[in-house]
């Protein structure tokens, strides 16, 4: 009898394991989906990082700070590219990944400058055009930081110009074909 109660347990933390591992994966099918294989590329920028790079911008103009987008999606030959820039080809290394390693390669990801009184583009990360003792650059930062983005100026090797959303996905799965879903209702 004893035996047979022992069985009854562990049975019912089987299903009650395979309940939670199904809720678990039901959950990730509402926030994610998951590409065919093989499909080609999608050039499409992410509608919720191309939303909140609008609000960026934006913000940064009340502030006094004229913000550009250098660099939204970037295809994985584009990528590949970049990344022979400095290493196999002429010129400084401007990138640590190589095609399909970059979330600019999923439309996650912007490159910003800025532009100074005379319209020019600069990544002077010192300039401080609207007079108010803070250097632009990181005041664009923190304003993007609050919008729910990652700065690559956190990162270990810095990507100043760099603003990414991973929406919970690692460059892995996004290789594997998840995607960010968005529900138009939870976006804001
Ligand atoms: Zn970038």
């Amino acid at each position: 009898m004893k035996l047979f109660h022992k069985d009854i347990i562990v049975w019912i933390l089987i299903i009650l394991f395979v309940i939670l591992l199904f809720i678990i994966y039901e959950q990730k099918n509402d926030r994610y989906i998951k590409l065919e294989k093989n499909q080609p590329e999608t050039k499409q920028f992410d509608p919720v990082v191309a939303k909140k790079t609008k609000k960026l911008v934006q913000e940064a103009a009340q502030h006094g700070i004229s913000v550009v987008i250098t660099e939204k999606f970037r295809t994985k030959k584009e990528q590949n590219e970049l990344y022979a820039q400095g290493r196999t080809a002429s010129g400084n290394i401007v990138t640590y990944a190589k095609g399909g390693e970059s979330y600019h390669n999923y439309g996650l990801a912007v490159d910003y400058a800025l532009k100074n009184d005379n319209g020019e583009i600069i990544w002077n990360t010192s300039y401080d055009g609207n007079n108010n003792g803070q250097a632009d650059w990181f005041e664009v930062a923190d304003l993007a930081k609050e919008l729910g983005f990652e700065w690559g100026g956190d990162w270990r090797n810095p990507d100043f110009p760099h603003l990414q959303m991973d929406f919970g996905l690692s460059i892995r799965q996004l290789q594997d074909g998840l995607r960010p879903k968005h529900n138009q209702n939870k976006t804001e």
